[in-house]
């Protein structure tokens, strides 16, 4: 291979340059996301030994954010270039009492709401917005169901960099006051993710902006490999036998197996078999629709569904998470809306956690698995609840309340009942 020229922000980068993820055309380190070749995703590649120079103890001896492992990621060496609003090494919650009503012998929840901006986003962010700084933009740009929307606006503010952010006008209240708030630019449009992802894919072409999930596409997705190193850190430098993971383009599904893949190539956790399973929402769930069916190619559809998270009906990554699931024995499912929310109530009634609707839906995907004989309950399992439930407060305000409404006296009280 030839040696490409590094641009002098990334020298302290492992990363060498963008692979295409099809015909393995390689191009330098660039806010690009295509092969000019055949038109297939970028993705970045590193010096192996570069990422080789990485140990336990110089990741133990690191911050407690996702830059501990800033010498697996592309971009944010420099620190005149990271942007870092405290991301990562959320909590590993081991989860008795959810195993115990779902009949498993050990599941712990990754719990990744309690990031700076209460979503998983915020590790796909950081790494994109320290790319983007690194090529030396200074406005970044998103399309996004909600969270991108929020940490976009949220990292932004703290680096001094200008975002203008695109969400569908339909999103949940919370999500809007949450990227508002930051005093960014925020443009809602009349239409559907996949409109707005659209709309900015044609914006990119005529404004010198970073948007993260399009131009500088390959760096944000790296940064969703953090979620599993940490969680193999967290287990004492092993990996877990059975992941279950929200997909929404399917990316963070792809990069924790890459993680898992990549550790065990470095020699940072023995070699051992893991099984990887995807959750959708029936109301959007191109990928697990295309599993059940045996298919290849993931057929778009038009999302409806509370999970808006995860509402992508042209999942980019969706091809690849299909091959991800059935290289490793894993499966995929999808549940309705009412058994979204049946899952944010158990998850919150078991274990005290109060999962967005991304988590309902991994939850109920979990459930559903299991009857079916697809996961095993007695391996030990990981579930991956990827955001706040009082972002999507709207999808359980009809459904719990107060158990009683009274009068301030204790006749009152004593009426309910609750008395003992
Ligand atoms: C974005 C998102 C995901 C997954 O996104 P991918 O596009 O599949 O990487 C999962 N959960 C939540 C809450 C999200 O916001
Ligand atoms: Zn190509």
């Amino acid at each position: 291979m030839t040696a490409l020229t590094v641009p002098a922000a990334f020298a302290g980068s492992p990363a060498t340059g963008l692979v295409c993820k099809e015909c393995h055309n390689t191009v330098p380190l660039a806010p690009v996301h295509v092969c000019d070749r055949c038109f297939a995703p970028l993705e970045v590649a590193y010096d192996e030994e570069r990422l080789r120079l990485v140990t336990r103890a110089s990741i133990e001896a690191g911050p407690q954010t996702i830059w501990r492992y800033a010498g697996l990621l592309p971009a944010g060496q420099d620190l005149a270039t990271r942007v870092d609003l405290g991301a990562g090494m959320t909590r590993l919650r081991e989860a008795p009492h959810l195993a115990a009503a779902l009949g498993m012998r050990k599941l712990y929840v990754k719990d990744d709401s309690g990031n700076p901006t209460h979503s998983f986003k915020d590790r796909v962010v950081s790494v994109a917005l320290s790319a983007a700084r690194a090529f030396g933009y200074t406005t970044v740009s998103c399309a996004s169901t909600g969270n991108l929307a929020n940490s976009v606006a949220a990292h932004a503010a703290h680096a001094g960099l200008t975002s203008i952010v695109f969400i569908p006008s339909d999103l949940e209240q919370g999500k809007v006051v949450q990227t508002a708030v930051y005093g960014q630019t925020l443009v809602a449009v009349e239409g559907t993710y996949d409109d707005v992802n659209r709309l900015c894919s044609e914006i990119a072409e005529n404004e010198d902006w970073a948007f993260v999930n399009v131009n500088v596409r390959p760096y944000y997705a790296e940064g969703s490999k953090t979620l599993g190193y940490e969680v193999a850190e967290q287990l004492g430098w092993r990996l877990p036998e059975q992941v279950v993971i929200p997909m929404a383009s399917g990316s963070l599904l792809t990069k924790v197996d890459k993680a898992f893949g990549e550790l065990t190539r470095l020699g940072l956790v023995e070699p051992s078999d893991y099984r990887v399973f995807g959750a959708q929402a029936t109301g959007c769930s191109p990928i697990a629709t295309a599993f059940e069916n045996g298919w290849d190619v993931v057929k778009p559809v038009k999302p409806s569904t509370i999970a808006k998270s995860l509402a992508i009906g042209n999942p980019a990554d969706g091809p690849y998470a299909l091959d991800t699931v059935r290289r490793t024995g894993g499966a995929m499912g999808h549940v309705s809306d009412e058994e979204v929310v049946e899952g944010i109530r158990l998850l919150a009634s078991t274990e005290g956690v109060f999962a967005e609707t991304a988590g309902g839906v991994t939850v109920a995907t979990l459930r559903q698995l299991l009857r079916a004989g697809l996961v095993d309950p007695d391996a030990e399992t990981v579930l991956y609840n990827t955001g706040d439930g009082l972002k999507t407060i709207d999808a359980v305000a009809g459904v719990v309340g107060p158990t009683a409404t009274i009068a301030p006296s204790y006749a009152a009280f004593a009426k309910t009942g609750l008395a003992d």
